[in-house]
């Protein structure tokens, strides 16, 4: 038996005030762990099972819970805050017979179009392989003595396991008992969020996608040192509040901590249709007037392949000078200019992160390099492993960050059981 095995099973002299906890001592040599779970039911004629408790039911932890319980014989517990577990999660889980479809964008949903789908099989596969969970079970603290981990809940109660898998999500709670276990956090802070724009020229086009632009944002005071990323190609959406889509989502993530930095007061400039540079924006406007003549500017134009037309009337009657009635002959050299300007650096002021506080994910979190990235397992804190979004990870619109909480959370189930004890 391991130092860690013999711990458990051996007397039980807690650094703790014990008035408010329901970890029992048994008999001089056996603990039971909450006599009011289902984890701690153990015959005491027969070794104990090692324990694992998982804090967090998202997608890291059910991961860690599901990998753990199929491939070691210890008890695994999940105990998760709030009402329901995987909250979060709107992805999809193909090797639990959730069928996938693939869309023409390239990205893949259930067939049923419900997330309730992937939520069902986890929650059932984690019941198959016998892990408990336990929901509105919120964690105050975790604490280590000796070789084994204590974790208290709000309700008073506390559980002991060997192993302890911190999948917390951003709670900042957690990045404290980390810290108080000799771990660094990195500062966190909001990512992937909307713009919040208030720009007439977006009036009225909530809902207005255009399909490839090139969106550019500029903090204001300028960081000191470079940041790359901070230039985005994808499609971008008009929102009732202002700007969104995979190239603000893009820009969110690699800017979050310099829009955080300024508070979010930031330009953002949108060149609507990058395939062609100024030159040959301006080219194909002089062509125009040639070819469109006795048209009117604001309804036809020759960027119809990008630009919908609805888009183009606001933009073109930003213009000083282009009203409903000019015609394409009549623009002036001054106005193409200008209007090939308001095509290929676009300005607009952005005052907010999106609305309603609407994050996605936050960047920051317990810092990488005290984690064994093979296993995750703490290098401060022997038998403490981290899975998901609780770690310094973040990653930009796609499913890289759901991939990374699946990922670790995998990783260090398949690491505990492979140390667990027969
Ligand atoms: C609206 C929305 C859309 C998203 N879309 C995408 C997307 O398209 N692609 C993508 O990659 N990512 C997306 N994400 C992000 C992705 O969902 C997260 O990165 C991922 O779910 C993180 O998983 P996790 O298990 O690490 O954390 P979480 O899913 O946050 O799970 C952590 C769990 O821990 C619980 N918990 C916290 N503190 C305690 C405590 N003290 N005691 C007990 N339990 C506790 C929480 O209640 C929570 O259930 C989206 C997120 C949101 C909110």
């Amino acid at each position: 038996m391991s130092a860690r095995g013999a711990a458990f099973q051996g007397h039980l002299t807690l650094p703790l005030h014990t008035s408010h906890i329901s970890l029992l001592p048994v008999a001089s040599t056996k603990v039971a762990v909450s006599t009011t779970c289902a984890h701690s039911a153990q015959p005491l004629n027969r070794p104990k099972r090692q324990q694992v408790v998982i804090v967090g039911g998202g997608a890291a932890g059910h991961l860690a819970a599901i990998t753990c319980a199929r491939n070691c014989s210890a008890s695994v517990l999940i105990l998760e805050s709030g009402p329901s577990v995987l909250q979060k999660v709107c992805d999809f889980f193909e090797n639990e017979q959730v069928p996938l479809k693939v869309e023409p964008s390239g990205k893949v949903f259930p067939t049923s179009d419900d997330s309730a789908t992937v939520i069902r099989a986890l929650v059932d596969a984690a019941r198959r392989a016998g892990v408990v969970t336990e929901i509105r079970a919120r964690v105050r603290a975790l604490s280590r003595w000796e070789d084994s981990y204590y974790v208290d809940l709000v309700d008073g109660r506390r559980f002991m396991a060997d192993y302890a898998v911190l999948a917390t999500g951003s709670a900042r709670t957690a990045h404290v008992w980390a810290q108080n276990l000799g771990h660094k956090v990195v500062e966190t802070v909001p990512s992937l969020f909307t713009f919040g724009v208030r720009d007439e020229r977006l009036n009225g086009l909530a809902g207005v996608s255009v399909r490839d632009c090139e969106v550019r944002i500029v903090p204001n005071p300028k960081p000191k040192r470079p940041v790359p990323g901070l230039v985005q190609r994808g499609s971008l959406l008009i929102t009732h509040w202002g700007l969104s889509g995979p190239a603000i989502l893009s820009l969110s993530a690699f800017g979050a901590r310099v829009m955080y930095d300024c508070v979010y007061r930031i330009a953002c400039i949108v060149d609507w249709v990058p395939d062609l540079a100024l030159d040959e924006k301006l080219k194909v406007l002089k062509e125009s007037r040639r070819i469109l003549g006795q048209k009117r500017v604001l309804n036809i134009h020759p960027f119809r392949g990008n630009l919908p037309q609805r888009l183009w009337k606001a933009l073109a009657g930003a213009v000083p000078g282009i009203d409903s009635s000019l015609k394409w002959a009549n623009l002036n050299n001054a106005m193409i200019q200008a209007l090939a300007e308001q095509l290929h650096k676009c300005r607009f002021h952005v005052s907010s992160k999106g609305q309603f506080k609407e994050e996605f994910v936050t960047a920051g979190g317990v810092d990488l390099s005290e984690i064994n990235m093979k296993t995750f397992e703490s290098k401060r804190s022997p038998g403490l492993y981290f899975a998901g979004e609780t770690l310094d990870v973040d990653g930009k619109t796609g499913g890289y960050n759901l991939t990374f909480a699946w990922a670790s959370g995998y990783i260090a189930g398949l690491s505990i059981a492979s140390r667990v004890e027969v």
